[in-house]
């Protein structure tokens, strides 16, 4: 049964990557199993966190970690937790900071949509750094006195952006912040593949990282990891979970420390972001197979679907497709598609509104469309959609040049 099609939702073909608004991620039969199984029984919420806590500190090499409602709702929860601790009067508080340190350093070029995560919190970002690596005016990374200087003593953490160009700048960060006694959190959402980056960041000093779980790893669209210290971990799992508990019988297992719990915070910041018993198991069993995966047996199977969809658009008038490989991309292959403005009569970003203007609509990945390029990631690309996907691009290719001679026919 086609469930979309009962509800008269379009289904769309998505070869634009693990797009959140697209649905992210597709899930693999044995997580959807484990899902199933899931939701045919009662268990305790915190008793399956610390158990996926396991999980993610094999896969990590974290001391601790949960399952999150998103790597989003992971940056609220790790930046609540740097700023609490076990301190109950201050999570009853949140996201009200007035009485309690609350800044959160950011390197200005690492700033983005999703620091609003972490404002969500009441943490007040303080964005520091000129001439950074970011902005590409120089060689230069973050110095430590550029941090140093912006220390005061409402600081609370550091807030690090990851991504292959940030990277050099960690170790600088991480050196400062462990001799100031601030916390260092780094938003690797996207950092997957590869998976060595699963323990990269927490090998580089990170006390604190957060992924999506509906990107890369394909559990749960609505899932994410925090993984780190164990302390702010369960200052974190505290502040998520259901807390509408009898004080005297309430006993949470490891990461949560109820001798070090001033009292018992009845439904914190992050009880909006609850994570479901089904997302959890489906977190751990799509880590686990994320892990135990063949990155390269993998890559190579894309490459040759891609490979194919190529084949077949060797011929359009207009148009180049050009192979990637992961080694390339540092991720998986891709295949670029150049549009040649000229010949097909409009640019990437037309292209690729005709594109979702098909019968079945098509989604390429925009991020180079201001280079006339639009990406083809297999990430999420079904491969009974492939030909499919081919014949779309083919016939907006030629779209223009059918209108074109119907209009001259008709002069
Ligand atoms: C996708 C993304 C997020 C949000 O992740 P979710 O799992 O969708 O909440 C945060 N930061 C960055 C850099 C991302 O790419």
């Amino acid at each position: 049964m086609d469930i979309y099609a009962k509800y008269g939702v379009t289904r769309r073909i998505n070869a634009a990557g693990t797009l959140t608004r697209l649905g992210g991620s597709l899930m693999a039969p044995e997580v959807l199993d484990a899902m199933r199984a899931a939701a045919g029984a009662s268990i305790d919420i915190s008793e399956l966190q610390a158990a996926a806590g396991k999980v993610i500190a094999r896969a990590t090499g974290a001391e601790a970690g949960i399952v999150t409602s998103g790597a989003a709702a992971g940056l609220t929860l790790a930046t609540a937790a740097c700023m609490t601790g076990w301190d109950v009067a201050r999570m009853e508080a949140l996201p009200d900071t007035a009485s309690f340190p609350n800044e959160v350093l950011m390197i200005r070029t690492h700033r983005n949509a999703y620091d609003h995560a972490i404002r969500a919190a009441g943490a007040r970002i303080v964005d520091i750094g000129n001439n950074d690596r970011g902005t590409g005016a120089g060689v230069r990374g973050i110095e430590a006195w550029e941090i140093e200087a912006a220390i005061t003593p409402r600081s609370v953490a550091f807030a690090f952006a990851a991504t292959p160009q940030t990277r050099a700048d960690l170790p600088t960060v991480v050196a400062v912040c462990r001799k100031h006694g601030l916390k260092v959190i780094v938003d690797a959402a996207a950092q997957l593949p590869p998976k060595e980056n699963l323990r990269a960041f927490i090998a580089a000093g990170a006390d604190l990282v957060v992924f999506s779980g509906g990107k890369a790893v394909a559990g749960p669209q609505s899932s994410g990891i925090l993984a780190g210290r164990r302390d702010l971990v369960g200052a974190a799992l505290v502040q998520l979970i259901d807390m509408d508990v009898t004080p005297e019988t309430w006993a949470p297992p490891p990461p949560i420390d109820r001798k070090r719990l001033t009292g018992v915070p009845h439904h914190g910041l992050g009880r909006g972001f609850k994570v479901g018993k089904e997302e959890i198991v489906g977190l751990m069993v799509a880590l686990e197979r994320f892990v135990g995966a063949d990155d390269k047996a993998k890559n190579a199977g894309f490459a040759r679907r891609l490979e194919a969809i190529g084949a077949r658009l060797a011929k359009v008038p207009g148009i180049a497709a050009t192979l990637v490989s992961a080694a390339q991309t540092g991720r998986v292959p891709l295949l670029e598609i150049a549009i040649d403005r000229a010949r097909v009569g409009c640019g990437a970003v037309e292209f690729s509104r005709r594109l979702q203007a098909q019968p079945v609509p098509v989604h390429l990945g925009e991020r180079r469309a201001v280079d006339d390029v639009l990406l083809v990631d297999p990430s999420t690309l079904r491969p009974d959609d492939d030909s499919l996907l081919a014949a779309s691009v083919a016939a907006v290719a030629a779209s223009r040049k059918a209108r074109t001679s119907a209009r001259s026919r008709r002069s």
